[in-house]
């Protein structure tokens, strides 16, 4: 089995993270991929971010019509920060040691890798797949060679900051986010001004 790992915030999910999953899938021949919303995230400590119960319903819903597409809980239940590492441990665990592993990540967040817990391990537990995104540039980052691979995908410049923007300023996010997430955010009242 040839398993994606597509790690993000979630806040919310929207059609940028889908299509990367997508594309990935796709050129990769993956079998499946598995979206696992972050814990209380790291890098994000500055921010309220939503509760991880509301981030991983709305990514439950946004993947629930495509077969290929599952969502972990082992980061919204474990306590404390969230780390790729453990992330690709706990998956590992979850759905067995003997599949080959790829973790996607966008330009913005490949970038950072080295501030990463353990990139070498990160690096030997999952190849990395590294996707455009408008706005940021994409780059090895030149740790171990053969583990890493860059990928172009069709360029979709929707971040969930602007969503959160969009919706405290009253605007739409219709076609930015799936339907269901849509409404999800409108009915629990997130990120209203
Ligand atoms: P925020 O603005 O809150 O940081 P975000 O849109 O960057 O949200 P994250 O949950 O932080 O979303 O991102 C999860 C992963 O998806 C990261 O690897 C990020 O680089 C990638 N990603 C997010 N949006 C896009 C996009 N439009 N195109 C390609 N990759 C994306
Ligand atoms: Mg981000």
């Amino acid at each position: 089995m040839r398993v994606g790992v597509m790690g993000g915030t979630f806040d919310p999910i929207h059609i940028g993270h889908l299509v990367a999953a997508s594309e990935v899938a796709h050129r990769f021949a993956l079998d499946r991929v598995v979206f696992v919303p972050t814990g209380q995230p790291w890098q994000k400590s500055d921010r309220h971010v939503s509760a991880p119960e509301d981030r991983y319903l709305m990514t439950v819903i946004a993947t629930a019509a495509d077969d290929r597409f599952s969502v972990s809980r082992v980061d919204v239940d474990r306590d404390g920060p969230t780390y790729t590492v453990d992330t690709l441990r706990d998956i590992r665990t979850e759905c067995g040691e003997d599949h080959d592993f790829h973790f996607i990540t966008g330009a913005d967040a490949l970038g950072e890798i080295l501030s990463w817990r353990e990139p070498d391990e990160v690096l030997r537990l999952a190849h990395l797949v590294g996707v455009t995104r408008p706005g940021h540039v994409l780059a090895d980052p030149g740790l171990a060679p053969g583990r890493v691979t860059l990928l172009e995908i069709p360029a979709l410049a929707i971040s969930s900051s602007d969503i959160r923007a969009r919706v405290a300023r009253g605007e739409p996010i219709r076609y930015l986010v799936t339907p269901g997430v849509e409404a999800y955010i409108a009915k629990v009242g997130l990120y209203a001004g």
